[in-house]
C-alpha cells in the first residue's frame, strides 16, 4: 500500500516537472524596445549565456541562444527590455 502510494506521489511530481519545463520553454522571451535602448551593455554583460550583442547602439537578443531567465530584463535600467 506504501509502495502504491509512493508510485503515485512520484507520477504527480513528474507531471507537474514536465508541465514546468513545457512553460518555460512556450514562455515569450525578452524583446528590446529599440527607442528606449541607450546601447549601454549591461543586459550583454549580465546575460549567463552570451545571447545579447549590442550593434549599432542597440541591444540585440539571439533568441535561440536565450535560455529565458529573465535576467537582462531586471538589469536594464531604462526599461528597454520587456
Ligand atoms: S541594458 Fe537596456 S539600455 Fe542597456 S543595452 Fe541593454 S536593453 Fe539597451
Ligand atoms: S532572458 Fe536571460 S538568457 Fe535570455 S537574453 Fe535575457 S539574460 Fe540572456
Amino acid at each position: 500500500m506504501k509502495t502504491k502510494k509512493r508510485k503515485s506521489i512520484i507520477i504527480v511530481i513528474a507531471v507537474l516537472a514536465i508541465m514546468l519545463v513545457i512553460i518555460a520553454a512556450t514562455e515569450s522571451k525578452p524583446i528590446v524596445w529599440k527607442e528606449s535602448c541607450t546601447g549601454c551593455g549591461d543586459c550583454a554583460n549580465y546575460c549567463p549565456v552570451n545571447a545579447i550583442k549590442v550593434i549599432n547602439g542597440k541591444a540585440v537578443i539571439d533568441h535561440e541562444r536565450c535560455v529565458n531567465c529573465k535576467l537582462c530584463i531586471t538589469t536594464c535600467t531604462f526599461g528597454a527590455l520587456e
